[in-house]
């Protein structure tokens, strides 16, 4: 999708046009180049600021339309707050924060880059200019008229006003690759299910070639052959043929063990002939979450050239009722060898992931497996939509995971994995059953991927309640939320490749 927001990069002194977004902390105070770009208008800030009760407190803005003595079309002061102990993440919300109070038709806009103690690092100006992208992204492709007081998506040219030009470029060019891999997440959710079925799914991750990346895709003759019986059991009921796509990026040292990311593609899920209830199944256009995750990872990491070799797969079904569909008591047999007895057909993202994990298991050996998933509403239950749910046989992979979580605010929260819940899902007729009951269903959903890999080291993310449909925020205002990008890209980054 082409952006309509440019987001450029120019000296603090630069003099602002258009619209002007400045930042204040929780005294009201501002930095040099912010106080002589106001100049008299300074008095007219503090006298707005009295009126409207504004005190700088962190992501509140206060909004002066054509201030007298500014050639400035509006002046957009933004909050930060108390200035101790900003990261990252809370310059990616500022970011978010003052795109949010821009309209469609802000033609130019000036970001001073600069707190009360002086102008942004390079890395906290590289932070709001990501922010601001996330945030104005909105998917509106599919609407051919605007109706009265709909806001159209936000066109503008962007400039931040920072310290160092050359140093905020390097610094927002990872940044930016990354952005981009987070939208190209959010379009896939977003993208209604008869325009993105399985084959066109594969066929969109497969442009990822264009960035280096080696991408392979497995049809029904290939997973046949490799006796995919789990994924393939799933698919049957599809007109609509499933697929299995296999994406390489080698960044890092010839022969290095790779890291693997495994997303669970159900790019609709009725629940087959254990059908689901018609309210919200429209929502179940969004049961590819994982795999739209992977591929916006896949997209950051090769984008951004990452010193590491990673490996991102993805299984690609459509979940459907149909004469051919696979029935409650049916015994399929997965690429692993186990037979799983099905009984329940709506817990079919288990079935997906097993074969996916076993083959990436077997075939790459990786240092670990992390996969992402939209598996269970029981999630919900558990933690809202604000942390996704984690589940591991590694204690370092989960406190590294918990680790970036807090970093970048996509937060993950540990979850019970043992004995006492992986019986649960003993069948009497096969080696495994695919559901275990209503309590603790997002439990026994993990413990079922995990008999499918091995001693892999490995992690699952039940994204149900983020990666769609979760709260607005300051940086996303999308339905489809593109989580998991930036905390794996994190993952990787800090743990797994090489520095320079
Ligand atoms: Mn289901
Ligand atoms: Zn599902």
């Amino acid at each position: 999708m082409p952006d309509a927001v440019k987001v450029g990069f120019v000296p603090l002194s630069t003099a602002p046009r258009g619209i002007l977004v400045i930042f204040c902390d929780d005294t009201l105070k501002f930095g040099a180049a912010t106080r002589k770009a106001l100049g008299s208008a300074a008095s007219l800030v503090s006298r707005a600021a009295a009126t409207n009760q504004f005190k700088g407190k962190s992501a509140s803005t206060l909004d002066i339309l054509a201030p007298e003595g500014l050639k400035v079309s509006r002046l957009i002061v933004v909050g930060a707050g108390k200035l101790s102990g900003l990261k990252d993440n809370d310059f990616l919300k500022l970011g978010g924060v003052a795109a949010g109070k821009l309209r469609a038709g802000s033609d130019a806009v000036t970001i001073i880059a600069e707190l009360p103690d002086g102008a942004m690092k390079p890395d906290s100006a590289a932070a709001v200019a990501a922010g601001v992208r996330l945030r104005a992204y909105k998917f509106d492709r599919y609407k051919t008229r605007k109706k009265d007081g709909e806001e159209a998506a936000l066109r503008a040219d962007i400039s931040l006003a920072v310290g160092d030009v050359a140093a905020a470029r390097k610094a927002f060019a990872p940044n930016a690759h990354i952005v981009d891999g987070v939208l190209a997440a959010r379009d896939l959710v977003n993208e209604p299910p008869n325009v993105l079925f399985p084959v066109e799914f594969a066929r969109r991750a497969s442009q990822l070639r264009k960035l280096g990346v080696n991408v392979e895709i497995l049809d029904v003759k290939a997973m046949t052959k490799l006796g995919m019986g789990a994924l393939l059991g799933v698919a049957q009921g599809s007109t609509q043929p499933g697929r299995t796509v296999i994406m390489r990026w080698n960044g890092g040292k010839r022969g290095d063990q790779p890291v693997a990311f495994i997303g669970k593609g159900v790019c609709f899920d009725t629940g087959g002939i254990s059908i689901k209830p018609a309210a919200s199944m429209e929502d179940m256009k969004g049961d590819m979450g994982g795999a739209a995750c992977v591929v916006g990872l896949m997209h950051a990491l090769a984008a951004r050239k990452a010193k590491a070799n990673v490996v991102g797969a993805i299984g690609l079904v459509e979940n459907m009722p149909d004469g051919n569909a696979q029935r409650p008591g049916d015994i399929v047999t997965s690429m692993s060898g186990q037979t799983i007895e099905i009984i329940n057909t709506d817990a079919e993202g288990r079935l997906v992931l097993a074969d996916v994990l076993w083959y990436v298991a077997k075939k790459f050996k990786p240092k670990f497996m992390v996969d992402l998933a939209t598996l269970t509403g029981a999630i919900m239950v558990a933690l809202g939509t604000e942390y996704a749910g984690l589940f591991s046989n590694n204690d370092e992979l989960a406190e590294r995971l918990t680790k970036v979580g807090l970093a970048t605010g996509e937060r993950v929260w540990r979850m019970p994995l043992g004995p006492e819940y992986d019986k649960l899902i003993d069948s009497q007729f096969a080696d495994v059953k695919n559901t275990g009951g209503r309590h603790g269903g997002s439990i026994t959903a993990a413990q079922f991927l995990q008999r499918f890999v091995d001693d892999t080291p490995w992690a699952h993310l039940d994204i149900a309640g983020t990666a769609m449909g979760a709260p607005k925020s300051d940086i996303n205002q999308s339905w489809g939320s593109g989580f998991g990008v930036r905390l794996l890209e994190r993952l990787v980054a800090e743990y797994y490749e090489a520095k320079k």
